[in-house]
C-alpha cells in the first residue's frame, strides 16, 4: 500500500468554478454585463470540436456568455484575423481563445499575436509570454496555471524547492518553469534532448510532466516524498474487449505512487483545472477591462 496522496484536481475545479460563478452577479451589477468568452474553431477537428463545446457549457454554467465562432477548414488567413480584430473590438467579448492546432495553411502565430493581449485568455500572445517572464501582472496560459494552484494548495509555500518541468512548450513547459521560478522554486527545465532524465527526476521535489509520452516516467526515477504533477493526456491502444484505450499520464501511476509523496491522477487531475482556469482568466480579464480590482 502506498501513502501517498491523490490530488483532487476535479474537486479542486468544481470549487473554483463555484467561485467564479459566485463572482460574476458582483461583476454584472457593477458593469451591467456578464463576462463574455469568444471561441474560434477553424475546420472540423473532432477533439477540437468537443473541447469548444466543452469550454462553451462551462462558460455559461458559471453564468457567463459564450460565444462560439466556427469557420469551415478551408477559412483564409485574412478571414480569420478579420474575425479576431472584430473580437477585439467587442465590448461584450473579455477573452478570445482561438482553438489549436489549426489547420496547416493557416498561420499560427500570425493568427495568435492578433489577439488583443487584454483579451488573451490562453495567455500565448508575445505581449501576455512576455510579461509573465517580466513578473508583470497579466493573463497565464490555463494549464500551467492551474498546475500550479494545486502545488500550492497541496505543499503551501513552494520557496527554495526543486522543481523539474519535463517539456518546455509554449503553452505548457516554459510558462510553468516561469510560474515555479516566480514562487522561488529552483529549477529545471528538461525536453527531449536533455541527458540522463532519471538522474534529474530523482533530484526534484516537484515534478510536473508535460512530454505527451504515455507513461515515460517511471515510478524509480522519483525522490521518495517527491509531489506529481502529471499534465500528459495520452489514450493507449485498446485491451481485448475494449473499444476505447484508457486515458493515461505521462508518469507510470502505479510504480510513481510507491514512492510519491502526492500525484494528480490522469484522468481527474490537471484536466479539469485547464477550464476551471480559463473561467478564472475571462473572469479577470473582464474586470481589468472595466478597471475593477482582480476578483479574489
Ligand atoms: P508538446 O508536444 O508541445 O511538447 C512536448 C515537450 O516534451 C517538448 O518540449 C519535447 O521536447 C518534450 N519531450 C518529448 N519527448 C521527450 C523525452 N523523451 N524526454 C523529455 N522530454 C521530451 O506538448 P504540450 O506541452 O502541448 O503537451 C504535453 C502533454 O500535456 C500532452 O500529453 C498533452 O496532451 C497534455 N496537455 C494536457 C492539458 C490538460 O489540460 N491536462 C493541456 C495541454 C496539454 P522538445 O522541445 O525537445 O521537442
Amino acid at each position: 500500500m502506498s501513502g501517498a496522496t491523490i490530488i483532487d484536481g476535479k474537486a479542486f475545479a468544481a470549487g473554483l468554478r463555484a467561485r467564479i460563478a459566485e463572482a460574476v452577479p458582483a461583476f454584472s451589477s457593477a458593469t451591467g454585463r456578464v463576462p463574455g468568452l469568444a471561441v474560434v474553431l477553424v475546420g472540423d477537428d473532432a477533439a477540437s470540436a468537443v473541447y469548444v463545446a466543452s469550454k462553451g457549457k462551462a462558460t455559461v454554467a458559471a453564468g457567463m456568455a459564450s460565444f462560439e465562432h466556427r469557420l469551415p477548414a478551408d477559412t483564409k488567413q485574412e478571414e480569420l484575423i478579420a474575425l479576431v480584430r472584430q473580437l477585439n473590438a467587442d465590448e461584450s467579448v473579455d477573452g478570445i481563445l482561438v482553438q489549436l492546432p489549426l489547420p496547416k495553411h493557416l498561420d499560427e502565430q500570425a493568427v495568435v499575436d492578433a489577439i488583443s493581449p487584454e483579451k488573451d485568455v490562453d495567455g500565448l500572445t508575445p505581449i501576455s509570454t512576455g510579461r509573465l517572464a517580466l513578473g508583470l501582472p497579466g493573463l497565464v496560459p490555463c494549464t500551467p496555471l492551474g498546475s500550479l494552484m494545486l502545488l500550492k494548495d497541496h505543499i503551501g509555500d513552494l520557496s527554495g524547492k526543486d522543481a523539474i518541468v519535463i517539456g518546455r512548450s509554449i503553452l505548457v513547459g516554459k510558462p510553468m518553469a516561469q510560474l515555479l521560478l516566480a514562487e522561488n522554486c529552483t529549477v529545471t527545465i528538461a525536453h527531449s534532448r536533455t541527458r540522463d532524465l532519471k538522474a534529474r527526476v530523482q533530484q526534484a521535489d516537484i515534478v510536473v510532466a508535460a512530454v505527451g509520452r504515455a507513461e515515460m516516467v517511471k515510478g524509480d526515477w522519483l525522490k521518495p516524498g517527491a509531489v506529481v504533477i502529471d499534465v500528459g493526456i495520452n489514450r493507449l491502444d485498446p485491451a481485448e474487449g475494449e473499444t476505447k484505450g484508457r486515458l493515461v499520464g505521462d508518469v507510470d501511476y502505479a510504480s510513481a505512487l510507491e514512492l510519491a509523496s502526492a500525484i494528480t491522477p490522469v484522468p481527474g487531475g490537471v484536466g479539469p483545472m485547464t477550464i476551471a482556469c480559463l473561467l478564472r482568466n475571462t473572469l479577470v480579464a473582464a474586470h481589468r477591462r472595466a478597471g475593477l480590482a482582480d476578483p479574489e
